[in-house]
């Protein structure tokens, strides 16, 4: 408990009467915290502090990076900025060694604030003087980790600006024109190391993000850091699994590419895709999940016995047992069959989002292809950037495709423009697009139409061929799971299923491999169904663990 003494102890409130002291003290929490502990997270509701013990360090992620940037000594108080300014908590706060602190709720701290003109004016010196070291802070910070070099078509410089920005590494883009016209991409790094052509993993290594196991074995490795990987991973870690996520490219999947969720739960002004995938990455990290990005699984070799753990494959050939897997690998955006398309793939034509492109079409005509959500959100995007954008929609009515809250926000942009029942049936261009030609309406009238940039949305297909055949997958290669593998093995005359009971929700034709989110035959194609499968997903797991435990023979008889 707080007393009016402890109080004292604190510079703010030694200059204040005694009475004002007890009420302080009548509202205070008590907090105790063990060395390492977390007081409050970065984003979370912000409190008013006073230290009475021990040392309180201030974290903030800068870059993909939580760094500690000041601590706090007996005597200080904090918490004060994101109060007056109404905002969440802008850094993390953690005990450095063990530590008490009395903790003001907001409400209270208000209160304090219009009620004492003593401590509110000293408040107010403080606040000014953090706020101007905070903006030193940001004036500091590098404003990017690493420049890339290159000519703007290149494939390769593409998917190295896509790789950063979905890795939300900041960096700058430095076009070479035709100097170095087949020079391989350079990337330059804050602390002045160059890279020629780097790999993804080398980047990735070179910018300190993980990308090699710490350990040979685990409880569970999940394959893919969409929604639904991260919420494996979230759970697992926090439940005590061993927990290691593989994530090729960047963690947040399609969702990261998304310019504005407005349907998630809990977010009532919507929240943009890097919003939620770093959240969610920073969560799993803190809860002790191992989170690997540039790496790949390659193939999965199941146990060759009831109760030995499956083996997965790593690009560049690493080996790790793991006694369950969680694929959670998603879906690919389908491909435009159009003749030469694939030429200029990376050259004005793109699939999926490709937020990092968006400031390169500045005053430039955009065309978009779908008439799904991701078209619709793409095109509320490139909307603040391109001077035109159509969306070509091949079918008759938007609403039958896309959900009318974007339909209506389209509606109010200018410069974009839907046509309904038009499909692209051909590109023109020699280094990049300059043309597509479009067929129209009912009549199938074709038209010439100048592009500069062509983003496809045509619906999304799994990648699940690397997977042994022994994990059975429906006639779309989607994996099939609980109930389905039966179903389907059924069909098939076959009787694969190894085990007496039935497979689980979300286990696969494998036992202790299960599948969550996209990938998954029957799975809803929403962030909020990937997120409630991962989490499931998890729960299964334990039930599959504790089967293998039960199985085992007693250790220690006679
Ligand atoms: C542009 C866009 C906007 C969207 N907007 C919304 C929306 O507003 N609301 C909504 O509810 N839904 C939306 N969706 C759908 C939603 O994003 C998906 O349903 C959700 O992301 C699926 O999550 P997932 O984890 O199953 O798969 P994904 O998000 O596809 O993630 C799978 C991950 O696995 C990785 N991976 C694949 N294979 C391997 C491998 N072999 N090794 C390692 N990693 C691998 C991939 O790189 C990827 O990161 C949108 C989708 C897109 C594309």
């Amino acid at each position: 408990m707080i007393t009016p003494d402890d109080l004292t102890r604190i510079s703010l409130f030694a200059q204040i009467p005694a009475g004002e002291r007890r009420t302080i003290a009548d509202h205070a929490a008590d907090v105790v915290l063990n060395e390492d502990e977390w007081l409050l997270l970065e984003g979370q509701g912000a409190a008013f502090y006073g230290l009475l013990e021990g040392r309180i360090e201030v974290y903030k992620w800068l870059g993909r990076r939580n760094q500690c940037i000041a601590a706090y000594e007996p005597g200080e108080y904090f918490g004060e900025v994101p109060l007056l300014l109404g905002a969440p908590a802008i850094a993390s706060l953690r005990a450095a060694s063990k530590s008490r602190v009395m903790r003001l709720e907001p409400q209270e701290f208000l209160e304090l604030v219009t009620k004492c003109h003593v401590l509110s004016g000293e408040i107010s010196k403080t606040m000014m003087a953090r706020v101007s070291r905070v903006r030193q802070w940001t004036i500091d910070s590098p404003p990017a980790m690493a420049t890339v070099t290159g000519r703007e078509l290149d494939v390769e410089c593409y998917k190295l600006r896509e790789f950063l920005m979905l890795n939300r590494i900041p960096f700058t883009w430095n076009d070479s024109g035709g100097e170095a016209a087949s020079g391989p991409p350079v990337v330059e790094l804050a602390d002045g190391r160059t890279l020629v052509g780097p790999s993804l993993r080398d980047l990735a290594r070179a910018l300190e993000l993980e990308v090699d196991p710490k350990l040979d074995s685990y409880d569970v490795v999940i394959v893919g850091g969409g929604p639904a990987g991260l919420a494996a991973a979230v759970y697992g870690a926090s439940e005590g699994l061993c927990t290691l996520l593989l994530e090729r490219f960047a963690c947040g999947g399609q969702a990261g590419v998304s310019s504005r969720i407005e349907n998630y739960l809990g977010f009532p002004a919507g929240l943009t895709g890097d919003e939620l995938s770093a959240r969610a990455y920073q969560q799993a990290g803190r809860l002790g999940a191992e989170l690997l990005t540039a790496r790949s699984v390659e193939a999965i070799e199941p146990a060759v016995a009831a109760g030995e753990p499956h083996t997965v494959v790593l690009d560049g050939g690493t080996r790790l047992s793991s006694r369950t897997v969680i694929l959670a690998t998603g879906v690919n955006w389908r491909r435009l069959d159009v003749p030469g398309i694939e030429r200029l793939a990376g050259h004005g034509v793109y699939y999926g989002a490709a937020r990092s492109e968006a400031m390169r079409f500045n005053g430039k005509r955009v065309h978009l292809v779908g008439g799904g959500n991701s078209a619709g959100q793409a095109a509320m995007y490139f909307a603040s950037y391109a001077s035109s954008v159509t969306l070509l929609v091949r079918g008759a009515k938007l609403a039958d495709s896309m959900s009318q809250y974007l339909i209506d926000q389209l509606h109010t942009k200018s410069n974009v423009t839907i046509e309904m029942e038009a499909c692209v049936v051909g590109v023109e261009g020699t280094d990049a697009l300059e043309a597509i030609e479009v067929e129209c309406g009912s009549s199938a009238r074709r038209e010439r139409r100048p592009s500069d940039g062509l983003f496809v949305f045509i619906g999304a297909t799994p990648e699940t061929g690397w997977l042994p055949p022994a994990v059975i997958r429906d006639q779309w290669d989607y994996l099939c799971t609980g109930r389905d593998v039966m179903d389907l093995l059924r069909e098939r005359a076959t009787d694969a299923w190894p085990l007496e009971r039935d497979p689980y929700l979300f286990e696969t034709s494998v036992p202790g491999v299960l599948a969550a989110g996209d990938v998954r035959h029957g799975s809803v194609k929403r962030v909020s169904a990937a997120v409630g499968e991962g989490s499931m997903a998890i729960a299964v797991t334990h039930q599959y663990l504790a089967e293998l435990q039960a199985s085992m023979p007693a250790a220690g008889g006679v």
